[in-house]
């Protein structure tokens, strides 16, 4: 291998964190790498086709990656530009005030951020400008202080807004679900294409593909270099070990060395955590940035379970769903129930989508149920656990050890929204419990926190070990919340690398 290469700035991964800090370096005039392990997802008409993309998974990686008990499972990773926000639902909620604070929770407690939401919420306000989020203010019981959203809420179709109504005949408080789609008089949606989860074929989806790096790459000349199918296998340190000075790739079969001023590590929550235990040395045999030993543990992911709920006698001919929340059950109520999470519609649920489940009512009347069904995506927080963890195995393969933490109030929040359908006028409601192969929203490898002895980044996602690695991703999550996590992501990667980019500039 020789030295080829050398950038002020290499970034690895071109997902939300990665484009993020992209887009903050490049305004200062350094020279940036991204490195990214995957290409672009093309624009093609099986964008949209949902046999392609669901039953034949044309564009997940097709790895495979082992569980707590040593099982192979598809992780339904997406390695390509953009990253997962090229298939995400486009759901895109600030964390609520009270998940920033340490709250007793499912038999332990969430864990206190380093720092309350007012010091994020100008960047949530930035975050929602990029990625042009859609919403309405004052709806939401659960929503912290905040600036009015950038645009207008998607407007719910006429069987939703009437179950919105019957909902709130309840005393309940359906909302607008903020999203960051192109939707609206002049929006780009094509409404009734499949979305989420899917790539969108004319770029209205607020991904981190179109709204972020796209524009840097459109620049003549571009402001960042961004190689596709490179993908770093390892980081290596100088005698120190305080500091990085190159990073191996793998670039379409070739191996080659890249050096940098400074790195910024944003391969997702798993595999920034895998990367880092792979760049293990004779000095560090532990991993990169692991004094504290929490490298690769307090991995989270929520509980998931997507709810359909039908009347046999009643066809939902929604075409673009994913338009309201429930947030009623979101906060503890004090000296009642704990906190349970968040309820919100999901991506129409195909045929094609039920075909391969467990549950047998689903395998066997795919259709007639999609025809009919209203779907839920339900979520409850995930607790920190050190046992949920990232390990390798001595050929470097992913194994990912979780036990779902908090299930009682995941339950809970199941029994209360299937009662509220049920009297809303949607009498058969269906579960599917989903598991490890749910790892949408993956988060908390590299925990961020102000004792470098609890924790691996600082509270400027900074590696408490290595002066000149930054961890800019869903890694640095302390607690799940038990909303979507992309908002939180992008508002504190923009946060962290404004202040990276002032220290470099
Ligand atoms: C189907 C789906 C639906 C979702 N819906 C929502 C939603 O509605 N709302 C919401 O908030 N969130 C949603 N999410 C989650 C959201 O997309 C993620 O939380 C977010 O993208 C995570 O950002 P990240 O920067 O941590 O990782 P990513 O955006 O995944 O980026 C990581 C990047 O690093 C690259 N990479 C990995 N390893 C290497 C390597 N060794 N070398 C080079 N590159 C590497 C990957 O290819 C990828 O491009 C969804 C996710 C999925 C998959």
């Amino acid at each position: 291998m020789e030295d080829l290469h050398r950038f002020d700035v290499v970034i690895i991964g071109s997902g939300l964190g990665g484009s993020a800090a992209a887009r903050n370096l490049a305004k200062r005039g350094l020279s940036i790498l991204v490195l990214e392990r995957g290409d672009f997802v093309r624009q093609e008409r099986e964008n949209w086709e949902v046999e392609e993309v669901v039953a034949r998974r044309r564009y997940d990686a097709g790895e495979t990656w082992f569980d707590a008990d040593g099982k192979p499972f598809n992780p339904r990773a997406y390695y390509n530009v953009g990253g997962a926000t090229k298939f995400f639902g486009g759901a895109t909620l600030r964390f609520r005030e009270s998940d920033f604070a340490e709250r007793p929770l499912g038999g332990g407690s969430t864990v206190a951020w380093p720092f309350g939401y007012a010091e994020l919420a100008p960047w949530y306000d930035q975050a929602e400008a990029l990625l042009e989020v859609h919403g309405a203010l004052g709806e939401d019981p659960s929503e912290p202080p905040r600036s009015p959203y950038p645009f207008a809420p998607l407007e719910h179709e006429s069987r939703i807004a009437e179950l919105a109504e019957a909902l709130r005949a309840q005393g309940l408080h359906p909302i607008h679900l903020p999203v960051a789609i192109d939707q609206g008089d002049k929006g780009r949606c094509v409404k009734g294409s499949p979305c989420d989860g899917f790539p969108c074929k004319v770029r209205a989806k607020g991904d981190a593909e179109n709204r972020i790096l796209r524009p840097l790459l459109l620049k003549k000349p571009p402001l960042v270099t961004l190689w596709t199918n490179s993908r770093a296998r390892r980081l290596e340190t100088d005698a120190s070990g305080r500091r990085i000075v190159a990073v191996e790739v793998e670039k379409g079969g070739e191996k080659l060395r890249v050096e940098g001023g400074h790195f910024v590590l944003a391969a997702g929550a798993v595999n920034s955590a895998a990367l880092l235990l792979a760049s293990d040395n004779a000095r560090k045999p532990e991993g990169l940035a692991n004094s504290s030993g929490l490298v690769g543990r307090n991995f989270m992911c929520h509980n998931n379970t997507v709810v359909l709920a039908l009347s046999p006698f009643r066809k939902n001919p929604t075409s673009f769903q994913k338009t309201m929340a429930i947030h009623d059950f979101y906060a503890a109520v004090p000296g009642g129930r704990p906190a349970l999470g968040a309820i919100q519609l999901r991506g129409k649920i195909r045929p094609a989508m039920l075909r391969a489940k467990q549950n047998p009512l689903l395998r066997r009347f795919p259709r007639a149920i999609a025809e009919r069904s209203v779907d839920f995506w339900v979520m409850t927080e995930d607790l920190a656990d050190p046992d949920n963890r990232v390990v390798l195995d001595g050929e470097g393969r992913i194994h990912l050890r979780h036990r779902p933490t908090n299930r009682e109030a995941h339950e809970a929040l199941l029994r209360r929204l299937g009662a509220a359908l049920r009297r809303a006028g949607l009498p058969l409601v269906i579960l599917d419990r989903r598991g490890i192969d749910a790892l949408q929203h993956q988060c908390g490898t590299l925990r961020f926190g102000s004792d470098p002895r609890t924790s691996v980044l600082d509270p400027w996602c900074r590696a408490h070990d290595l002066d000149n690695l930054h961890v800019i991703d869903a890694s640095f999550l302390p607690s799940s919340a038990a909303v979507n996590p992309s908002l939180t992501i992008l508002a504190q990667a923009l946060r962290a690398s404004e202040r990276l980019a002032d220290e470099l500039a």
